[in-house]
């Protein structure tokens, strides 16, 4: 039996290949040719997203089958039909995800459909690429599950592709990623592994985010982010607890998704952290101070994104059913959450 201060863990990281470098993006075609596809479908978001994808078809050459720069956040059901249909109209035996978390997300929903695999090239630090959850939306109803076949065999992380990322989405996808760490450090399921890389994670977020903000043409500070999001990604594969499932319950009235959990993440580390003190005190090693929820609130109060829920869109008469249904959820680690206890922080952060 395991002595009783050492919590009891189960590791169960999905198999992977990871590929990092400035201008990997190349490497494109062998990641393909090494799984045997030769009709790739490559999905992307509308806009700069659409350059992307052209890129990348561009390096596929004739292993790719088409474009389909249709991707939206939270994966509402008609998109995903659509990108069913342009899969089958295609005849795609694989995917290549091009972009942030939307663009994963979507190609997700595909693969969970046909088990086409997909290749992943993320351009934000949202962190999906690294994980089996997956989400589709239907008005205001988001539902999530997980699922071995959604996990990208490969992924190519190039630094280069996030030169021209906004400072806004730098920001708000980089604390939603920051969110998977914090998290990740009391949650149940969490292992020495970890709880390593949230820690390693949350140190180069806390060096390098906010020149990654303030420069965007910064490699050094690019590249470093984006191990950070990578390593917050496979925190997240671990498993959620309150953090998460209050952000899900908020996507579902249509907030955004990154600036959610940014607003969010500082009110409940505040409130979890009282209850942990191992994540605690790692926090505070990776962010160099004893008020690691302060920290956070600061870094947040310094980017250029919304601040308060109620500057995305939350209506003020929606916070105590978003509580309730919170609490219903009966979530006990690291301490126990009352309907009264989030009405608090989601008041404080609206
Ligand atoms: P996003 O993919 O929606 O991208 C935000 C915007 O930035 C888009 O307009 C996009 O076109 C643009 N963009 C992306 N990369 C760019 C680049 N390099 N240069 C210029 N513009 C760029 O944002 P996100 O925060 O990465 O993803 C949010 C979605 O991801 C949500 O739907 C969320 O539910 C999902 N998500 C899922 C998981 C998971 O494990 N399943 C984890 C995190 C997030």
């Amino acid at each position: 039996m395991a002595p009783a201060l050492v919590q009891a863990f189960v590791h169960d990281a999905p198999a992977q290949r990871v590929v990092f470098g400035a201008g990997s993006l190349a490497r494109v075609r062998a990641e393909v040719e090494r799984l045997n596809l030769c009709r790739v479908l490559i999905i992307a978001t509308p806009g700069s997203g659409r350059d992307l994808g052209a890129r990348v078809a561009e390096i596929l050459g004739a292993c790719a089958c088409g474009v389909h720069a249709e991707a939206v956040m939270h994966v509402p059901r008609s998109v995903a039909e659509a990108g069913l249909a342009a899969v089958r109209q295609r005849a795609a035996d694989g995917l290549i995800a091009a972009g942030g978390g939307s663009a994963i997300g979507l190609a997700k929903i595909i693969a969970l459909d046909t088990g086409l695999p997909i290749v992943a090239v993320p351009t934000t630090y949202s962190g999906s690429e690294a994980t089996p959850i997956w989400g589709i939306s239907e008005g205001e109803r988001k539902t999530t599950g997980r699922d071995a076949k959604v996990v990208p065999r490969s992924i190519i992380y190039d630094p280069d592709l996030t030169l021209a990322l906004p400072p806004a989405v730098t920001a708000a996808s980089a604390m939603n990623a920051m969110a998977h760490c914090v998290e990740g450090l009391w949650i149940p399921e969490r292992t020495p592994a970890s709880m390593a890389f949230a820690t390693e994670a949350m140190r180069r977020f806390g060096v390098f985010l906010q020149p990654a903000v303030s420069n965007g043409g910064d490699r050094e500070a690019r590249a470093e982010c984006l191990i950070a999001a990578w390593l917050s990604g496979t925190v997240l594969a671990v498993g959620t607890g309150l953090h998460h499932k209050l952000a899900h319950v908020l996507g579902g009235l249509g907030l955004p998704h990154a600036e959610t959990h940014a607003i969010i993440l500082p009110h409940v580390a505040r409130f979890n952290l009282e209850g942990a003190p191992e994540a605690r005190e790692r926090l505070s090693e990776a962010l160099a101070s004893d008020h690691p929820a302060s920290i956070l609130r600061e870094m947040l109060q310094s980017f250029p994104i919304p601040q308060r829920l109620r500057d995305i869109g939350l209506a003020r008469e929606k916070i105590p059913d978003a509580a309730d249904q919170v609490a219903a959820l009966g979530i006990k680690d690291p301490r126990p959450v009352s309907a009264a206890d989030v009405r608090q922080f989601l008041t404080a952060a609206y």
